[in-house]
């Protein structure tokens, strides 16, 4: 089969679908792969560097000729009215929060798989679950750039001239970029403490050397998929509340609380803000033009507050490391690609959990359950007793991704 690869279009995107390495393991296995003009060029891959392991260099217009079209993000319009029927787009196309995009794609005929859908408790998703690879990535960057906007250092130094006490840590949300980022800034010598609506995260936090933070106004809430659910509006007052005290008490705060499908939790209000120390650091994962787990911060700035607080909102973290995160993703993509191809043909599977996970549209129809039926379509239809509304608008999955 044709398998292309488009240059993606998305603000300040700089990842790309498939890296050489990859197409090379397509092209031994049967498949011919078209690349788009500069689609590796963000992340420093030259279009030689992908004709080099067999694809063919191809303008836009060509992508038409594939019968199956990998991108990293979502397609915009130009890119929409180029794909043909019968093609299948794969994407972190996020269609929870924009069911637009799927009464579109599947108007066009179009099969459109979304990799922020893999159902990733099942073990043979996993080189397929493109979250986890690219929130690791985020998890990491995260504290790297919180590290880098502290004016003093992260681990104990002892000099002649003084000595330098550890950066206390706090990290707000404990699921796959949490993780990563309470590893990093362990590495780079801090005390870090960490908090999650998850308890069993507990001992995960613990063997990366952090301190798990219990509060005791807010009880576990898990939801389904290993995911957190919404805290109602109680439960939310009475844990910003209590993390309050607790965010005063340290350096840098790194928040990456997520809710699949809807806005980022808000856990550090304006209040907590103006307790922390001058100098203090706020790195926020959930930024969002709806509003992050930070009062306040905006994706892609860096706000410093009257009392001296620096917030960064953090904004597609994995396009920041583009040649890692284009590696990683190229690996995801493929997997799935390759275990949706039976015989030589792209084949959709509904049978299949794994499949019927991922797959939004086809054969014209939005055939995901969480979006073929009206009501639980949260852009038109948001649940009344929702205490958080669902995204309107197109917003990144978690991992930045
Ligand atoms: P996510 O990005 O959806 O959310 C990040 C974290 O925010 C989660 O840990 C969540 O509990 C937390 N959170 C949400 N609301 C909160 C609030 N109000 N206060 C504090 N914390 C809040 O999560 P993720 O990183 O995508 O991981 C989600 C789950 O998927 C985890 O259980 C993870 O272990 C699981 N997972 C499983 C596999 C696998 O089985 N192979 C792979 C990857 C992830």
């Amino acid at each position: 089969m044709k398998v292309a690869v488009v240059k993606e279009t998305g603000p300040a995107e700089r990842r790309v679908a498939l890296v050489p390495e990859v197409v090379a393991k397509l092209r031994s296995a049967g498949h011919e792969v078209l690349v788009q003009t500069g689609a590796g060029a963000g992340a420093y891959l030259a279009d030689e560097s992908y004709s080099a392991a067999g694809a063919s260099i191809v303008d836009a217009d060509q992508v038409a000729l594939a019968d199956a079209v990998l991108m990293v993000g979502r397609p915009d319009a130009g890119q929409i009215s180029r794909l043909r029927h019968g093609q299948a787009v794969f994407g972190l196309l996020a269609p929870l929060t924009d069911p637009a995009l799927a009464d579109q794609l599947a108007a066009g005929g179009v099969t459109a798989v979304s990799l922020d859908l893999i159902p990733r408790t099942l073990p043979r998703a996993q080189p397929m679950d493109a979250l986890t690879s690219q929130a690791n990535i985020a998890g990491y960057k995260a504290a790297l750039l919180a590290a880098a906007a502290f004016g003093r250092f992260f681990p104990l130094l002892i000099t002649a001239a003084g000595t330098a006490r550890p950066a206390k840590v706090l990290v707000l949300g404990t699921g796959v970029a949490g993780l990563q980022a309470i590893g990093t800034a362990r590495r780079l010598g801090a005390i870090v403490s960490a908090y999650d609506v998850r308890p069993e995260t507990k001992t995960e936090v613990e063997s990366l050397g952090g301190t798990f933070i219990e509060l005791t106004s807010v009880g576990p809430a898990g939801g389904t998929g290993g995911y957190a659910r919404s805290l109602t509006d109680a439960e939310r007052a009475a844990q910003q509340a209590e993390l309050a005290d607790h965010i005063a008490r340290h350096d840098v705060v790194i928040t990456t609380a997520q809710v699949p499908g809807r806005r980022p939790p808000l856990l550090v209000t304006s209040t907590a803000l103006k307790s922390m120390t001058p100098g203090s650091v706020l790195l926020d994962m959930g930024a969002s033009a709806l509003g992050g787990n930070v009062e306040g911060s905006v994706p892609g700035e860096t706000i410093v507050t009257d009392n001296g607080v620096t917030i960064i909102g953090a904004d597609n973290l994995p396009s920041t490391m583009a040649a890692a995160a284009s590696s990683m993703y190229a690996r995801n993509v493929s997997s799935l690609l390759t275990y949706m191809v039976k015989d030589g043909a792209f084949t959709v599977d509904l049978q299949d959990d794994l499949v019927a996970g991922v797959v939004v549209t086809h054969d014209g129809k939005v055939v995901h359950p969480a979006l073929a039926k009206p009501a639980a379509r949260p852009a038109t239809a948001p649940a009344a007793k929702s205490p958080e509304p669902v995204a309107a608008e197109p917003t990144q999955p978690s991992a930045g991704a």
